[in-house]
């Protein structure tokens, strides 16, 4: 047994000794020791049992944790999944969200687009009082390109007038409203002033266009009815009717000019 500091050694050499056999007390000292070798050999099975056990419960320790590990490897190759998943539906839902506001041809804004910011427009105008006015402008004999030179020479014709139109007013003040039709924004201007900045944006035109135009289609003229808004009666469907009368005034006239509705 363990801690034996040779007194088991000396208790067995003296009950093995003949000289003791008739001492007093050898035969209660013989069955103490029995009963002592007993203990000990029980206390070495309950101890080796208990070693096994532990060891079993290590084993199953140790594999909780493997499975444990391999689950949250698992959990994290899913979690970056999930996220790259969720910043392409963010990427596409942004993408889905500029195509509804913005004409492909042009990347200029669309109707809908524009249709919103006259109504904000509209509404600064009733509050804070400041002028506004608007235009609609329509390429001359538009269909003549498509016929001559084909419809994506068309498309680039258009392409090539948004970019004008672009640098020439400020962001998001022109916007493609139907076809070969486009709104003119002027926030902050009296007719007089529109007038100015259109006359302007005319004549700047051919020049702003001509770099990305390809040679020998003809240079674009626009005809555009301008109008201005009148004070808290006047409606924004009321401007936009007044701005499309006197353009369809400005082509009856003789087109690439400009008519005001005043
Ligand atoms: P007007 O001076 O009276 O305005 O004559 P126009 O030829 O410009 O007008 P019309 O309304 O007869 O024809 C407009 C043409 O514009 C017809 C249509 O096919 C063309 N068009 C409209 N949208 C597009 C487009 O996105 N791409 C191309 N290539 N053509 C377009
Ligand atoms: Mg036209
Ligand atoms: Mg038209």
């Amino acid at each position: 047994m363990n801690g034996d500091d040779g007194l088991e050694t000396r208790v067995e050499a003296l009950l093995a000794a003949p000289a003791h056999d008739a001492a007093a007390l050898h035969a209660a000292l013989a069955a103490l020791y029995a009963r002592y070798r007993d203990l000990a050999a029980q206390i070495e099975r309950v101890t080796r049992i208990a070693d096994r056990y532990q060891g079993a419960e290590r084993e199953r320790g140790r594999s909780y944790a493997v499975r444990y590990e391999k689950q949250l490897r698992q959990i994290e190759k899913i979690m970056r999944i999930s996220d790259r998943y969720q910043s392409m539906l963010r990427d596409l839902n942004d993408r889905l969200h500029w195509l509804s506001l913005r004409d492909v041809v042009t990347g200029l804004p669309n109707r809908r687009h524009m249709l919103g910011r006259l109504d904000d427009a509209v509404a600064d105008a009733k509050e804070g009082g400041a002028p506004l006015a608007l235009a609609i402008a329509d390429v001359d004999h538009f269909k003549r390109i498509n016929d001559g030179f084909g419809h994506d020479t068309g498309d680039k014709a258009l392409a090539a007038l948004g970019h004008a139109l672009c640098g020439l007013l400020p962001d998001g003040d022109a916007a493609r409203w139907g076809g070969e039709e486009f709104l003119l924004l002027f926030p902050a201007h009296d007719l007089a002033a529109a007038r100015r900045r259109l006359d302007a944006l005319r004549a700047a035109l051919p020049g702003a266009m001509a770099p990305l135009w390809p040679d020998g289609v003809p240079t674009l003229t626009l005809s555009c009815g301008l109008t201005a808004w009148r004070g808290d009666d006047d409606a924004l469907s009321a401007l936009l009717s007044r701005a499309d009368e006197a353009l369809y005034v400005a082509k009856r006239g003789g087109r690439d000019r400009l008519v005001v509705a005043d």
